[in-house]
Formats: C-alpha cells, sequence, structure tokens
C-alpha cells in the first residue's frame, strides 16, 4: 500500500509510484468494489470541439456516458447512490455546472459516432442512402454527403462499404443530427489525410457556425491538433483508474504530451520525451540493395482501375513508408510484391520471404492469443520476443483470450506482433496505426523501429498518420492519380523529397512547434504557408 489509501489500496496489482493529487479526492464514477474508478470529467462548451487525449481503456466513454445523461455517476458510493442533485452540488462553480443542470433535468441530446466502424454492418441492414436519410435533421446531409465524398456509394449496401466508406458515411450519419452535443470517438482510422483534413473541417464548422459542442477522441495527434480548441489529457492505469484532466490549451496538451510530463498535473506519464527531428534525415546512398523490382502495371476488370508502378530499389535494412490517398493502389502494390496478385506487365517474381499484416484484421479463428502466437514463431516467450514484441505492443494481458473476442485495437497489436514475429526478407505493414490509442502508436513505432535496426529487417510500412510516419520511416514511396480512377507511384525518395512531393498534392503545409519542434499544420493560405509553399518546403524547415 501507498499510504495514501484510507483503508487498503484499491489496485492491489498496480504499482503507484507517484499517486496524482485526484485520487485523494472522491471519483466521479466508481463501476463497484475494487473496480475501475473515473477522476475528473471534460467539460464540453458551446460553440468549441473540445478534444481528450488519452489511451484506451481510461473511462473517456465511461465520462461520455455520464454526460449523455446515461450514466448517473455515484462519486465512488455504492450503497447509497448520490443522484444527480449531489453530484450537482459536487460541481457548483465548476466549469460543468450549467451543463450538469442541463444533463439532470434531462435537457442534453446527444449524437455520437462509435470508435469501431467495422461494427455498424452488424446492426443495420441496408444501403448507405437509407442509414443517411434517417439521420438527416439539420438539412445538411446532400453537403455532407459530398463533402465526405459519400456519393458513389449512397446506393451500395452498409455490408459491402469499406472501412474508409464506413467512417465517412459515421460521420456524416453523426453532424447530419440536429442535437447539443456530439461526440465522436475517433475520425481517422482508414481515412486517408485529405478526408481525415475535410472531416477535421466539418467538425469545426458546426462549432463555430451553429454553436454546438463538440467532444472528440482522437489518436492522430496532427489532427487533433487542427481540429480542437481545447483538450483534456487522460491518463491513469487503464482498466484501473483514469484522471481527465482540466482542459489544456491544444497546443500545450498535446506538447505536455509528448514530453511525458503534465505540467499543472505535475505528473510524469511517461519516462522518456517523443521527440522530432527538425531536419530530414540523411539519406544514406550506399546501403544494399534487398531488391529491385521493374516498372509493374496492373488494372482490375475493364480497367476500372490501373496502376502504374515506377520501378525501383528496397534497400536492406531500411523502413520505407508509403504514402497517397486512399483507393490509388497502395495495398495492390503490396499484393504484387506479396505474390498474392499477377502484374499485367513486368515481372514482379521477386523470389522474397514476406511477412504482410494486411489494412483490414480478419483473425476471427477460435484460439487463443498465446496459441496463435506461439504456432508462428519458437521464439514465442523468450525473453526477446517478451521485451521486443510482447511488452510494447502490450499483449501480456491479452494472451489468455481468444482471438475472436479481441477489440479493433487488440487485434491489431496481435496482428502486428503476428506479421514482425515470422522470419521474412521483408516485413510489410498495411495501416497498423489503426485502433490503436495514442500511446500504443508510439509503442508500435518504438517495436517496429527497433525490430528493424536489431533484426537487420526490411520494413515496408503504408500509413497515413504523419507522426507515425515521420518517427518511423527513412525513405518514402508517394502514391498519386485519381482515386479508385488511376493510380502512379514513384521510386523511393529520401523523407525530405518525399514529403514534399506528398504534401504539395495535399496542398497541406507543416510549420515546426516551437518548444517541441513538432509538426503543425499550417492554416491554408496563412503566410507561413504560402511561402512555404513558393520555397518548396512542405514539411521540413528549410
Ligand atoms: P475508454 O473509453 O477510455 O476506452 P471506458 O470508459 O470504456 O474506457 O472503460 C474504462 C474501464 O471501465 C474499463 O476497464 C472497462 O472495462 C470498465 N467498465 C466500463 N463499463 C463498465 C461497467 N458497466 N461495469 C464495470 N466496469 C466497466
Ligand atoms: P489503396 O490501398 O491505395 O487504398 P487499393 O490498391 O486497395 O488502394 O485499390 C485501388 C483501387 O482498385 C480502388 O478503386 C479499389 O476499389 C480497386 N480494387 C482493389 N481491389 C480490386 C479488385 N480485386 N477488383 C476490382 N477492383 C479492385
Amino acid at each position: 500500500s501507498c499510504g495514501i489509501c484510507v483503508e487498503k489500496c484499491p489496485f492491489d496489482a498496480i504499482e503507484i509510484i507517484n499517486l496524482p493529487q485526484e485520487l485523494q479526492d472522491e471519483p466521479v464514477h466508481r463501476y463497484g468494489e475494487n473496480a475501475f474508478s473515473l477522476y475528473g470529467l471534460p467539460a464540453p462548451q458551446e460553440g468549441q470541439v473540445t478534444g481528450i487525449l488519452g489511451p484506451n481503456g481510461i473511462g473517456k466513454t465511461t465520462a461520455v456516458r455520464i454526460l449523455a445523461g446515461e450514466l448517473e455517476p455515484n462519486l465512488g458510493r455504492h450503497e447509497e447512490e448520490p443522484g444527480w442533485d449531489e453530484v450537482l452540488e459536487a460541481y457548483r462553480g465548476t466549469e460543468l455546472q450549467d451543463y450538469i443542470a442541463d444533463v439532470r433535468d434531462g435537457d442534453v441530446t446527444i449524437s455520437r459516432k462509435p470508435q469501431y466502424v467495422d461494427q455498424i454492418p452488424e446492426s443495420f441492414d441496408g444501403n448507405t442512402r437509407e442509414l443517411l436519410e434517417r439521420t438527416d435533421e439539420r438539412g445538411a446531409l446532400d453537403s455532407l454527403v459530398e463533402r465526405l465524398e459519400i456519393g458513389p456509394v449512397m446506393d451500395q449496401s452498409i455490408d459491402d462499404l469499406s472501412g474508409g466508406e464506413l467512417q465517412r458515411v459515421a460521420i456524416a450519419a453523426t453532424l447530419a443530427r440536429d442535437t447539443d452535443f456530439y461526440f465522436l470517438d475517433e475520425i481517422t482510422p482508414y481515412l486517408d489525410i485529405g478526408q481525415r483534413v475535410t472531416a477535421a473541417r466539418l467538425i469545426r464548422e458546426l462549432a463555430e457556425e451553429e454553436d454546438k459542442s463538440m467532444l472528440v477522441i482522437e489518436h492522430d495527434l496532427a489532427i487533433l491538433d487542427l481540429l480542437a480548441d481545447t483538450l483534456h489529457v487522460a491518463y491513469g492505469e487503464p482498466g484501473a483508474y483514469g484522471v481527465i484532466t482540466s482542459p489544456k490549451s491544444v497546443r500545450n496538451g498535446i506538447n505536455e504530451y509528448l514530453s511525458g510530463y503534465l505540467d499543472n498535473e505535475n505528473m510524469r506519464i511517461r519516462p522518456n520525451p517523443i521527440e522530432f527531428e527538425e531536419h530530414a534525415p540523411r539519406s544514406v546512398s550506399r546501403a544494399d540493395t534487398l531488391v529491385e523490382y521493374p516498372d509493374l502495371t496492373k488494372s482490375y476488370g475493364d480497367g476500372e482501375f490501373s496502376l502504374e508502378v515506377e520501378g525501383g530499389t528496397i534497400r536492406e535494412n531500411e523502413v520505407l513508408g508509403v504514402v497517397g490517398p486512399n483507393g490509388i493502389g497502395k495495398s495492390t502494390f503490396a499484393k504484387l510484391l506479396t505474390g498474392n496478385l499477377e502484374p499485367d506487365e513486368g515481372d514482379a517474381d521477386l523470389d522474397l520471404d514476406i511477412s504482410y499484416k494486411p489494412q483490414y484484421v480478419t483473425i476471427d479463428q477460435h484460439m487463443r492469443v498465446d496459441a496463435f502466437l506461439s504456432s508462428i514463431t519458437d521464439q514465442f516467450g523468450s525473453s526477446y520476443w517478451n521485451t521486443e514484441i510482447a511488452q510494447p505492443l502490450q499483449l501480456e494481458r491479452i494472451m489468455e483470450q481468444n482471438l475472436s473476442d479481441l477489440s479493433g485495437g487488440e487485434r491489431q497489436r496481435v496482428a502486428i506482433a503476428a506479421c514482425l514475429s515470422d522470419s521474412a526478407d521483408l516485413y510489410l505493414l498495411d495501416e497498423p496505426s489503426a485502433h490503436l490509442d495514442v500511446e500504443q502508436r508510439v509503442q508500435a513505432t518504438k517495436a517496429i523501429r527497433r525490430y528493424a535496426e536489431q533484426q537487420d529487417a526490411t520494413v515496408l510500412v503504408i500509413d497515413h498518420d504523419i507522426y507515425m510516419m515521420d518517427l518511423l520511416a527513412d525513405r518514402l514511396m508517394v502514391f498519386d492519380g485519381e482515386p479508385a480512377v488511376q493510380g502512379r507511384a514513384g521510386q523511393p525518395q529520401s523523407m525530405r523529397d518525399g514529403m514534399n512531393e506528398f504534401l504539395a498534392n495535399l496542398e497541406v503545409t507543416f510549420r515546426r512547434d516551437e518548444r517541441t519542434s513538432r509538426p503543425r499544420i499550417n492554416k491554408p493560405e496563412s503566410q507561413l504557408d504560402r511561402q512555404q509553399k513558393s520555397e518548396g518546403e512542405y514539411y521540413y524547415a528549410p
């Protein structure tokens, strides 16, 4: 026991080194004796986008259920539940007072987007149009459909939509409703950067133009930065307790999060800071070649989509990043490399052992995680494997679960582990960030980098999270063209050249945060945006 709790520590299993001040006060809610406790609540504000940044399992959904009036908080008392009047009393004089009074009076309506959009088809039979028309309370549906580019799938069955299409339909459905409070649990999985920026702008507009309260959980830090006005950081021990801090400015909240230390709370949340390099890594030009692939072409059906890949080389021991919009042929290229797909022209018979993690992870066997992973590698359970794979990917706690019972984020971590555990010449990871929370992305990035360095492995990563790509990749391969019609892939190039080409296509520039060198998206048409575009420097400080 750490001596602070009155009776006995409710978190026996957990080592609390530095107990936060909040844990000495009563929680907002505790699910039961020795069960998860939540301390603090986010404060939605009319006309503002409030962000929450933190890991999964820390109580964000619990907080939202309280703010939606679905869960009556018990202030940690189980015998004699306090009721809303007493809760209101506890929040008198805080930012939440008025909001909680409205919840008590049943005056808060909410529209929410769930985290795992992949599950929507299980609960809805019908096509996109039928789903969306039921939500059109503001008369804004046509414009949402246009800006989110949903038009082409309006008459398609919900069952047949891709992850990125489902995500955009779910965002449109949530924003089309007319409620006081909108809650979006992650907007970016499966979306490309252009789509992420559009979704962020739509949410901002609803706050600014309609004076709505928006609350957003987001793990893509570049997008969160663009999206939110204020930020609550959530920290604690997933599954045991969670603390939601008072609101911070978005810039400070993200900076403190990255530094690993929360200033006002006087709280360390991670041993080491996450740091970005201001300058592009120097390209190593003399590395050995792992493989040289020729010009390749591939088209589907009657040429509805066609891809042209310029021949190039993948170097030994590098992490090669692959970027480009959705529907441009990145997965098709991956399948050409793995031999799952035959090119129309060019011989891609590369004679490589490839370990491949596809974009949509469908490991649904009735098998436990430990049995599954030990069937892939005889390194399973060795101290090396535990340190390099199991720990950073937080697998220990889910080893005994069945694959079919895993959440999206858990399944992703198992799939990354399975991909890296196989012995191969080339490790190919398609969107490893999807469904990982912000801390898991950091850990997964480190695990992949370390693995590449220590095992002399070559890794090819397709992802849309620009911070992850920055921290992970040595070189970049850029796809461009017209999504769903034709795609073109250039040769792998240096990070600086690659980022410039990629971001020029998107017309997005980044500046550097003065304190941390973290890249931040410039406002379109701001002075810096125009200056950087004219200099052709979209990402790395000139
Ligand atoms: P997040 O949204 O941050 O992922 P949640 O609020 O969903 O977190 O859950 C926080 C913790 O509370 C989890 O450990 C979860 O298992 C637990 N929890 C959620 N709902 C209940 C419940 N009804 N009874 C007991 N524990 C719960
Ligand atoms: P990305 O990975 O960049 O999102 P993909 O390679 O998955 O792009 O797809 C490129 C285009 O090819 C998309 O329009 C997609 O719908 C289409 N496509 C992919 N696979 C097939 C297939 N087996 N048959 C027909 N069209 C396909």
